[in-house]
């Protein structure tokens, strides 16, 4: 389905859509209170932007540096070219350690690999372990948002799942009562496991090692327990350097949750006495993004969600109107390249506000890329035949000054005295929800000339 399909099923409950946006639209808050106490915010991401472009243009250097680190650490490095070898990848190691009951710490990756309905067909427990991602776990839904994946959930509806799956009490949603029995289920569960699998949210090739920020110490939780851990890093999480940790952890924390660092960043170098340790280092997609000039920059994210927390239309939307693994402004740039016809309504879901890029990090120009998606998927699929006329007509009419003046006039004086009914009629898609204003007396123009000449 496309975007607008999936969202008028997201704006059918109105009380939602607020909370949603009200929610989404405190985290910015919290984000512009905390960028707002760092001198030099901007200078750190031009460098932040300056490490990823550099980076991504020296990327195959860097991936052989960190595996040949990697291995020097004791690590097992594998490569994988698409979301289908990692799955078997993974699976090998699995079998390779008889492991069935695993526990993972949140990672996108392996959302978009679909990993879990892979390992689950053969009968393996995968338990996700981020409060948020075990909720949608239990609910059979995919992850609404990259840092918050059950804000789409309420605590009430949060208590009702509880009940269903773990056999709680009723508790009218109480936040303390519906950790503390989360953090008792998911307790038995790290002690159980036979492997842990976790993200990776940066890869340091000068040193082979590799960084995992989460809230919840749940990835340490789990790899401390298991004997095998195995991490899953797309080609894009390589650094450089040690050294560049330090912008790219304070640009993180900052613009996810407004914090002034993620609760755990956790260091993981090589394995414990006894364990093992692998990496896996997926492409599925992102050296064909690379390829892509217009859009390789949208390969520097490194997921911080600030985007989707200030976009419009994702906060009324919500992270399942848009159909794909990672959603919002980010998303809509990724999933084109994934597959144009599937997603060729997603660079349509912005405003083009330009406020995504005014949040983002590593200064990704995403509304630029959206509009150039724009641009692609209009010549490249098949558009509305009401669109693709009114479109050509609207070219016609603003390319001619005098053209633009009568319609002008012609418009707000049907704005002023035709019928709602008329106005707000099936051809207006925007009238269905909105009441158009009343059509003012004149121009801007016109007005402009008068205020010049009363000077
Ligand atoms: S595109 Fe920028 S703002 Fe959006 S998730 Fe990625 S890094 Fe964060």
């Amino acid at each position: 389905m496309s975007h607008p399909n999936l969202a008028s099923i997201f704006n059918k409950d109105e009380k939602r859509v607020d909370w949603h946006d009200k929610a989404l639209w405190f985290v910015r808050h919290k984000r512009d209170r905390t960028v707002h106490n760092v001198k030099g915010w901007e200078s750190l991401r031009d460098l932040g932007h300056g490490i990823k472009a550099h980076t991504l243009s020296n990327i195959d250097n860097y991936l052989i540096q960190f595996e040949q680190n990697a291995l020097k650490n004791g690590v097992q490095v594998h490569w994988a070219a698409n979301g289908e070898e990692h799955n078997q990848i993974v699976h090998k190691i699995l079998k390779e350690h008889k492991a069935k009951k695993i526990v993972k710490s949140k990672s996108m990756l392996t959302e978009e690999c679909h990993l879990n309905p892979y390992l689950e067909a053969d009968g393996i427990e995968v338990i996700d372990t981020d409060l948020g991602e075990r909720i949608v776990q239990l609910a059979k839904e995919p992850p609404s948002h990259v840092v918050l994946p059950a804000i789409h959930k309420d605590r009430h509806q949060v208590d009702e799942l509880f009940q269903e799956h773990l056999g709680t009490e009723p508790c009218d949603g109480d936040p303390q009562y519906l950790t503390s029995e989360a953090r008792k289920h998911l307790r038995e569960k790290f002690i159980q496991a036979d492997a842990a699998i976790t993200g990776v949210n940066f890869a340091v090739a000068e040193t082979g090692g590799f960084v995992v920020c989460t809230n919840e110490g749940n990835a340490d939780m789990g790899v401390h327990l298991a004997p095998v851990h195995i991490a899953c890093m797309g080609i894009e999480k390589i650094i450089p350097k040690q050294e560049h940790l330090g912008v790219f952890l304070r640009l993180l924390a900052r613009s996810a949750t407004g914090q002034p660092i993620t609760t755990y960043s956790s260091h993981f170098k090589k394995p414990r006495n006894g364990a093992k340790m692998h990496i896996i280092i997926v492409d599925n997609g992102r050296a064909e993004q690379l390829s892509r000039p217009d859009f390789r920059a949208s390969l520097h994210c490194i997921r911080c969600g600030a985007c989707m927390n200030t976009c419009p239309i994702y906060r009324r939307s919500g992270g399942h109107s848009y159909d794909y693994t990672i959603p919002g402004p980010i998303g809509s740039i990724l999933s084109p390249g994934k597959d144009l016809k599937k997603h060729s309504s997603l660079p349509f879901a912005s405003t083009l506000c330009g406020s995504c890029s005014d949040v983002c990090p590593v200064k990704i120009d995403i509304h630029s890329q959206l509009y150039k998606w724009r641009q692609i998927i209009t010549k490249e699929t098949p558009q509305p035949f009401i669109k693709k006329k009114s479109m050509a007509v609207m070219g016609k009419i603003f390319s001619k000054p005098v053209q633009f003046e009568k319609i002008g006039k012609v418009a707000r004086w049907s704005l002023r005295n035709l019928p709602k009914s008329v106005i707000n009629s099936k051809p207006n898609a925007w009238g269905k929800t909105r009441d158009l204003p009343k059509g003012p007396n004149q121009s801007f123009d016109d007005w402009y000339k008068e205020r010049e000449q009363n000077k």
